[in-house]
């Protein structure tokens, strides 16, 4: 299920693991003559990381239309020694999973999502051109076709991701929910024949969005979160940076907060490229 840099990765890491459960035994039994180690340590194989996450804020915006974080500072270092915050959250605000239960009554919460399945190949497909032109563009099986054409096919157990240039607008609410004068949200998603054909077709387990849902703006049926989501898959929404990573290759750490009976939350998403 890794990409082949991080399945690299992951057998350096325990290969030193177990390296320094063998150094600290040793260590015991020669304390001061410890040899030098006749390898250098192995090094991780990804060459940077870039953050996925936008930063949550009050002024964040958000499907409600309320603040999705409020803050109270209940002490201070100056008064109490030390600075602590109580804090007030939507699960699915900012930069944030939507677990299989947040659209099925029985499905997985966040804390049963399987660590394995939070580091997963991210494959990131770009609609910004027509986006920019459409602003209730819906990904397409084309779309999927076409990166599979210069890409290959979507490897197992990854995550793909909607590239529309929404994140840019972050800033800029009124642009961001497109809502216009009958309430109305205007911003790109999937389209839920895209979905299926993920669901049917590949072995895909995320979805993720640059927008403010996996369902495009006018949706009032949220067919692919009603698809989608009860299937077991997870969804991430208002994703950061997808324009930074390549369309292939990088591999996708989400960080959730592991909440019990929550159906989604805030997470911190870090590509490995
Ligand atoms: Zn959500």
């Amino acid at each position: 299920m890794c990409v082949p840099g991080c399945q690299e990765a992951v057998r350096n890491a325990l290969s030193r693991r177990g390296f320094f459960t063998g150094a600290v035994a040793a260590g015991f039994a020669a304390t001061a003559i410890a040899p030098e180690p006749a390898e250098a340590a192995p090094v991780r194989r990804f060459k940077s990381t870039v953050d996925l996450t936008h930063t949550m804020s009050p002024d964040f915006p958000t499907f409600f239309g309320v603040p999705g974080l409020e803050m109270e500072k209940k002490f201070d270092i100056k008064k109490d020694g030390f600075n602590l915050y109580w804090w007030r959250i939507i699960e699915h605000a900012g930069t944030h999973l939507d677990a299989p239960i947040h659209f099925s009554e029985a499905g997985a919460t966040a804390e049963k999502i399987a660590a394995e399945t939070l580091v997963v190949p991210l494959a990131v497909v770009d609609v910004a051109a027509k986006a920019a032109q459409n602003p209730d563009y819906l990904l397409s099986r084309e779309d999927l076709a076409g990166w599979e054409k210069k890409h290959r096919r979507l490897p197992d157990n990854c995550c793909v991701a909607m590239l529309s240039g929404w994140a840019q607008h972050v800033s800029d609410p009124a642009k961001y929910t497109g809502k216009d004068a009958s309430g109305v949200f205007h911003f790109p998603g999937v389209a839920p024949e895209a979905a299926d054909w993920l669901m049917k077709e590949r072995k895909v387990l995320g979805l993720a969005v640059d927008t403010l849902s996996l369902d495009n703006g006018p949706s009032k049926d949220f067919k692919v979160h009603y698809a989608w989501l009860p299937s077991g898959r997870w969804g991430l929404e208002n994703v950061a940076n997808l324009d930074k990573v390549p369309a292939a290759g990088a591999t996708l750490v989400v960080g959730l907060a592991k909440v019990k009976d929550a159906t989604g939350g805030p997470a911190r998403l870090i590509a490995l490229v």
